[in-house]
C-alpha cells in the first residue's frame, strides 16, 4: 500500500539513491490522547513544520515535525522510522507553530491534539496520501481540479465593486484609531446596535488590503448572517487575476471546500479570510489585521476537545505577530471591557445609529397582575396589531424551541422526563402527530396516550415554545404571514438562509424565533420586538447569566427600527426592578458593566480571578465525585511539585446541575486563583498528575481553562 505513497519520493526510494545514508531524528506531534511528543528516525532531510507519516502502535498516522533533536529521547532499539515525508506544502510557518504551542500550553492539552485538528482534515489523514485514489495527495488533487474548472467558461462575476458609504464622524474616528495602532494593539469598538460597525471593519480592512496584507475577519456564525458575506463579496469582488480575494471558512464546509479555503489563505492568494472560530488557527503569511465581530459571543468558545476561546487566541496571535486586533460589540464581554477600562485596550465608542434613527424605545410590561393570553400581554398584542396594520414587521423572541417544555398530568402531577437524563422532555409537533424530545441527549419518545402513572388520559402541555407561539399567533393574526426560525426549522442545509431572505424580502409579517434571530441582521422594516420569557434566564446559577442575558436582550432589541424611526421593544417580565432590565431600558451598557464589574470584584469572580474547571464523567456519580476528590488532594501528596499552592483555591466537587446525560453522570471541581501565572503553573503540574490518576480511576474527564459556564 505504501508503495503508492504519493506526495514525495518516499524515504525508501530516497534511501536507494544515496549510498552514504544519513539518518535524521525527528520529534513529532501526533493527535493521540497521550501527553508528550514522539521521536522517530528518518532517512530524508526534514524541516520543522513539515508533516510526516509515522507508524504508531499498529497504525500509521500523519504528524507534525516540531523539533530535530540531535539524539532521540528513546532507546535506539525502540526508535521507529518515519514512513514518508510529506512535502506537498511548504513547512508550516514559525508564527503558526508558536500559536499552536501557546494554545497547547495555555489550555493544557498535548501539542498534537492541538496542532493536528487545526489542519483541514485531508492534510492529516493517512488515507488521503496512500492507496490508488490518493494520486499525489490532496493538495495536488485539488490543484488539478481547480485547473480543470478554470479551463471551463467563467461563471458570471458579481458585477462591479460597490462604493463604500461616506463614514460619519464616529465611524471615522474609529477607523483612525485602528489605523493609528503601531504593531500590536487591541482596539475595542463598542458600538450600539445599528451604529455601522461593519463599515468600520470594512474601512479598516481596506487600508490593510491596500498595503498588500491579509485580513482575518472572525464572526460567531456565518450561516445565520449571510448578509455580511454578500457585503464582502460585493465590496471585494474577485479580482482580474485568478486570485480569489475572499476565502470563507466554517464548520459547514465539506473537507474539500475547507482545504481549498485554507490553502488560499495559507499560500497568500486570499487576502481576506472570513471565518468562524475555527479560522483563528489558519496560517496567513501576510497577516495585517484581525477583526473579531461580536467579540462577546459564546460561539467563540469551543465546547469540546480543545476548549479554546477564538477571541482570546486572536488577541494572543495579534500580539505575537505584531498586528492590530479589533474587537467589536454592542455589549463587550466584561473581560474585554475591563481591559479597556484599565487602559490595556484602546476603546472607541459609536454611540449613535449610523442611519440617523434613534435607538428603539424600551418598554417593560409588568406581567405580575396581568391576564396573559398564551403568554402575551394585551399591551404586546395591541402593539403587534398596530405595527402589522402599518405594514411593518414584528419579531417575537422566545428562547425556547419546541411546542411546550414539558408534558404534564393534571391528576397526579406526572411530568415527561428523559429516561437517560435528569431532564424533562420537550413536546414537539410535526405535521403528523407529536413526539417528546430530550434537548440534552437528543433522544425521542412517542407521546403516551395516557399518564404512565395514573392512567388519566388528560395530558397537557405546560409552558410554551416557539411552535406553540407560532400556532397561537396564526390564530390570533390569521392574515399575517408567520415564519419561525429556530434550530428545528433550520435543520436542513440552506433553510436558515432561505427563511432569513424571506424576512428581508418582506415576505414575512411576524417572525418567531430563538436567539438565532438576534444575531447581526439588518432588518429594514422591522418595527417591533416582543420579548417573552426573559425571566427564565434571570435566575440561572451561573455567575455570567446576567451578562449573557443583557447582551442577548440588547442584541435582539437592536433588530427593531434600524432603518426607520419609531422602533419599539416590549419586554414582558415579573421582575421589572431587576438591574439587568433597568439598564436595558436605558440602553445603558456602561451602567450595567459598572454594576456587574463591581459585583464581580466584591465576590472575587472573573475578570478579577482566573478559573479552570475539571469535569469528571462516569456511569455513577459517586465515582466521578471520588475522582474529583482524588484530584483535589493531588497537591497534598506532592507539595514540592506545587510550590505556589497557597495561591490556588480548590472548591469542593459538586454534581453538575443536569447530573445525568445519556446515562453518564457528571460532577465538577472548580479551581481559582487571583494570579493567572500561578494558575497556569498549577495547571501544568496538575494536568500531568491528573492523567495518571484518570487512568487508574478509569474516569473520563476534561479540564477547561477560562470556563464559560459553571
Ligand atoms: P451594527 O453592526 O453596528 O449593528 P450595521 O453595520 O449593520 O450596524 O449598520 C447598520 C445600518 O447602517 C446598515 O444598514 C448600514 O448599511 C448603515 N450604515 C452604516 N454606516 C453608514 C453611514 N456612514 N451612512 C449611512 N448608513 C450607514
Ligand atoms: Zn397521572
Ligand atoms: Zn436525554
Amino acid at each position: 500500500m505504501l508503495a503508492n505513497l504519493s506526495a514525495v519520493p518516499s524515504t525508501e526510494s530516497a534511501g536507494l539513491e544515496s549510498a552514504a545514508q544519513e539518518l535524521y531524528y525527528v520529534r513529532v506531534a501526533l493527535d493521540v490522547p497521550l501527553p508528550g511528543l514522539f521521536d522517530y528516525s528518518c532517512k530524508a532531510a526534514v524541516a520543522i513544520g513539515q508533516r510526516v507519516i509515522v507508524p504508531f502502535g499498529r497504525r500509521n498516522l500523519v504528524g507534525m515535525v516540531v523539533a530535530l533533536p540531535d539524539t532521540p529521547a528513546v532507546e535506539p532499539e525502540q526508535l521507529r522510522e518515519a514512513i514518508a515525508v510529506l512535502d506537498d506544502l511548504p513547512p508550516m510557518p514559525p508564527a503558526w507553530l508558536a500559536l499552536m504551542e501557546f494554545a497547547s500550553r495555555y489550555y493544557q492539552r498535548p501539542l498534537g491534539e492541538v496542532m493536528m485538528p487545526a489542519l483541514p482534515p485531508p492534510l492529516r489523514k493517512v488515507s488521503a496520501y496512500t492507496g490508488k485514489l490518493a494520486a499525489g495527495g490532496p493538495v495536488k488533487r485539488l490543484e488539478r481540479r481547480l485547473a480543470k474548472r478554470r479551463a471551463e467558461p467563467e461563471s458570471p462575476k458579481i458585477s462591479g465593486a460597490i462604493e463604500a458609504p461616506a463614514l460619519n464622524a464616529e465611524q471615522r474616528e474609529a477607523v483612525e484609531r485602528i489605523a493609528a495602532v503601531q504593531g500590536h494593539g487591541v482596539v475595542l469598538v463598542r458600538g450600539v446596535t445599528g451604529s455601522g460597525k461593519t463599515e468600520v471593519y470594512l474601512h479598516a480592512a481596506q487600508q490593510v488590503l491596500e498595503r498588500g496584507q491579509q485580513v482575518l475577519f472572525l464572526v460567531p456564525e456565518i450561516n445565520l448572517t449571510p448578509q455580511l458575506e454578500q457585503a464582502l463579496r460585493r465590496r471585494f469582488p474577485r479580482g482580474d487575476n485568478e486570485h480569489d480575494t475572499l476565502a470563507v471558512l466554517h464548520s459547514g464546509l465539506s473537507d474539500g471546500e475547507r482545504l481549498q479555503a485554507w490553502l488560499a489563505a495559507f499560500n497568500g492568494q486570499a487576502s481576506m479570510l472570513l471565518g468562524t472560530r475555527l479560522a483563528i488557527t489558519t496560517p496567513l503569511p501576510r497577516l495585517g489585521l484581525i477583526i473579531v465581530d461580536e467579540e462577546h459571543d459564546t460561539s467563540y468558545k469551543q465546547q469540546d476537545g480543545l476548549r479554546y476561546s477564538a477571541r482570546d487566541l486572536a488577541v494572543w496571535r495579534g500580539y505575537n505577530q505584531g498586528v492590530p486586533v479589533v474587537l467589536g460589540s454592542a455589549t463587550p464581554s466584561l473581560e474585554s471591557w475591563n481591559h479597556a477600562q484599565q487602559g490595556r485596550y484602546a476603546c472607541v465608542t459609536l454611540a449613535h445609529r449610523a442611519r440617523d434613527v434613534a435607538l428603539p424605545t424600551m418598554r417593560m410590561v409588568d406581567t405580575r397582575r396581568l391576564r396573559l393570553e398564551q403568554g402575551f400581554s394585551p399591551h404586546l398584542l395591541d402593539a403587534m396589531q398596530e405595527r402589522l396594520a402599518a405594514g411593518e414587521q414584528v419579531l417575537v423572541f422566545i428562547n425556547r424551541r419546541g411546542y411546550a417544555p414539558v408534558l404534564n398530568c393534571s391528576s397526579c402531577g406526572w411530568v415527561s422526563q428523559c429516561s437517560r437524563c435528569t431532564a424533562y422532555t420537550v413536546l414537539h409537533r410535526r405535521v403528523r402527530g407529536a413526539y417528546l424530545q430530550c434537548h440534552h441527549c437528543g433522544g425521542q419518545a412517542p407521546v403516551p396516550r395516557a399518564c404512565p402513572t395514573c392512567g388519566d388520559q388528560d395530558l397537557k402541555p405546560m409552558g410554551r415554545g416557539t411552535q406553540r407561539i407560532e400556532e397561537f399567533l396564526s390564530e390570533r393574526f390569521p392574515e399575517a404571514r408567520i415564519a419561525r426560525i429556530d434550530a428545528d426549522s433550520t435543520r436542513l442545509k440552506g433553510s436558515a438562509e432561505k427563511l432569513f431572505s424571506q424576512v428581508h424580502q418582506g415576505e414575512v409579517d411576524i417572525l418567531v424565533g430563538t436567539q438565532m434571530v438576534a444575531k447581526g441582521h439588518d432588518f429594514a422594516n422591522l418595527g417591533l420586538v416582543g420579548v417573552l420569557n426573559a425571566d427564565s434566564m434571570l435566575f440561572a446559577q451561573d455567575f455570567r447569566a446576567p451578562e449573557r442575558l443583557f447582551a442577548q436582550l440588547m442584541q435582539v432589541a437592536g433588530r427593531a427600527g434600524r432603518h426607520r424611526a419609531g422602533g419599539e421593544v416590549i419586554l414582558q417580565t415579573d421582575y421589572p426592578e431587576q438591574p439587568v432590565y433597568r439598564a436595558l431600558q436605558r440602553h445603558d451598557y456602561e451602567g450595567f458593566a459598572r454594576y456587574a464589574l463591581e459585583e464581580r470584584e466584591s465576590l472575587g469572580l472573573p475578570p478579577f480571578a482566573y478559573q479552570a474547571l475539571l469535569v469528571a464523567e462516569s456511569r455513577e456519580l459517586a465515582q466521578a465525585l471520588e475522582f474529583l476528590d482524588t484530584a483535589r488532594k493531588l497537591p497534598e501528596g506532592a507539595p514540592q511539585s506545587y510550590p505556589r499552592q497557597d495561591q490556588i483555591m480548590l472548591y469542593d466537587p459538586v454534581p453538575l446541575r443536569v447530573v445525568r446525560v445519556a446515562n453518564v453522570e457528571r460532577a465538577q471541581l472548580l479551581v481559582e486563583s487571583h494570579s493567572r501565572p500561578a494558575l497556569q503553573h498549577f495547571l501544568a503540574q496538575w494536568s500531568h498528575d491528573l492523567f495518571q490518576a484518570g487512568r487508574e480511576a478509569r474516569v473520563r474527564y476534561s479540564l477547561e481553562v477560562d470556563p464559560f459556564e459553571i
